[in-house]
């Protein structure tokens, strides 16, 4: 097990800066004109793959990372330069999570490449669980997976909505219940790979904010995979489900294993844009003069200043602490992957939310991206579980007391 340790190390300060200066001499520059086109950037995700940033081994790489908290210093600085443009990057990352959580290390070995392709042959991928009736609660999804024994082919149908990537996606990961009695214990998740038959994208959403990343319904109108698509593959199921149905817990849940690891890395976005709009809001502060004084000069300024620091560094620490707990296998004994995901996310938006307060009117136009920023945050409140979502996951676990 890795020490748990504040002091970065040389190879994760070069990474942080490298990730940094793409932050800072692409995307951000990029952000605006994205966030007006409403579409993925596709030179962008392409200038992140010419320098290995997005690919198969920086992933691998980041996974690799004994402390946990390579991937979480990469995806802060992302998001720093621009939320929407550092999902639309990472956004495969998520499928990615979904094939480790799920499934075999060859599964992994053969689909994890296929999420990112080549720098002159992008490819993006997708994880697919929400749909229209089933948001929060995810045990109650309607998407069907039907095993065809003769085939050895599973058949899916459904609709997911609000999926990143979604259609767009060369490959998707998608979870489907294969027994609806059995709820989320008789969900598994599926590689639905490139050009299969029978997925499209539905309706492309408008969004309030990450409008750089590219969110839709996906569509499954008999959709045929092979067996070997089947994550974990048929024995662990049959096995799974065979405990499910008599009673026992059947090990673990196709979309909430992925939800677990991921927490702490979306957190880790929210912490991104919070420092974002907290550095803009200082430097405003410290040039903006009224009353012939500097506004920091004012306490109502300077202690909003304060707090905003304060919030991000507590935050990041969770985010730290819960990426170390992931990698190291350290059970969420007080779901801290929650509590990370719940503090970022709400910070977050508390921070951005001041930002705009300090610039005044300025940070009401969108000449400023203070208002961009805001807008971006509340995502993070939402997406991955929402608060209240992280809110009975943390209470039920503290409580022992399943809390409705
Ligand atoms: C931009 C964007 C990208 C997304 N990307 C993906 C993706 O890639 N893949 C994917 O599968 N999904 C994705 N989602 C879906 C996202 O995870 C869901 O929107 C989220 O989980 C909430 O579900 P819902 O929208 O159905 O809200 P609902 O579940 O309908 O919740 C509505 C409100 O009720 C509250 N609520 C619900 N149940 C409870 C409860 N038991 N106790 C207290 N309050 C409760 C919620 O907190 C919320 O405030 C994305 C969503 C967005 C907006």
């Amino acid at each position: 097990m890795a020490e748990f340790s504040l002091t970065l190390s040389e190879d994760q300060l070069q990474v942080q800066k490298w990730v940094h200066d793409f932050a800072e001499q692409v995307i951000r520059p990029a952000a605006h004109e994205w966030d007006e086109r409403e579409e993925t950037p596709w030179p962008i995700i392409q200038e992140a793959a010419k320098i290995g940033l997005y690919s198969y081994e920086f992933v691998a790489n980041a996974f690799a990372d004994m402390t946990g908290l390579q991937l979480a210093l990469a995806l802060e600085e992302m998001a720093w330069g621009d939320a929407g443009i550092g999902l639309a990057i990472f956004g495969s990352t998520l499928a990615v999570a979904g094939i480790m959580a799920n499934g075999t290390s060859e599964q992994a070995g053969e689909w994890i490449p296929q999420c990112f392709g080549t720098p002159d042959d992008l490819k993006l991928a997708a994880f697919a669980v929400s749909e229209a009736d089933a948001g929060s609660d995810v045990s109650s999804l309607k998407t069907r997976a039907v095993y065809d024994e003769a085939k050895d082919e599973w058949v899916l149908n459904g609709a997911k909505t609000f999926i990143t990537n979604g259609g767009l996606a060369n490959l998707h990961v998608v979870v489907a219940s294969v027994d609806p009695a059995l709820g989320s214990r008789g969900q598994a998740s599926f590689v639905v790979p490139d050009k299969t038959k029978g997925i499209s994208q539905g309706q492309k959403f408008k969004k309030m904010g990450i409008r750089a990343s590219h969110t839709a319904e996906v569509v499954l109108d008999d959709c045929r995979v092979p067996g070997r698509c089947l994550l974990g593959g048929k024995e662990r199921l049959d096995d799974r489900l065979a405990k499910a149905e008599g009673g026992g817990h059947g090990g673990g849940q196709a979309a909430m294993a992925t939800f677990e690891a991921s927490r702490p890395f979306v957190a880790a976005q929210a912490v991104g844009v919070a420092r974002a709009a907290y550095e803009f809001a200082l430097d405003y502060a410290k040039e903006r003069h009224q009353f012939g004084r500097a506004i920091i000069e004012n306490q109502a300024i300077a202690f909003m200043l304060a707090d905003m620091k304060t919030q991000i560094d507590a935050s990041r620490l969770m985010v730290w602490r819960a990426a170390w707990m992931g990698r190291n296998r350290v059970p969420f004994a007080a779901a801290e992957g929650s509590q990370s995901k719940l503090l970022a996310g709400e910070v977050a938006v508390r921070v951005t939310d001041h930002a705009i307060q300090i610039l005044g009117g300025a940070g009401y136009i969108r000449d400023n991206p203070v208002e961009r920023w805001s807008r971006d945050a509340k995502i993070f409140t939402i997406f991955e579980g929402t608060s209240e979502i992280q809110r009975l996951v943390i209470s039920r676990k503290i409580s022992g007391v399943h809390i409705q």
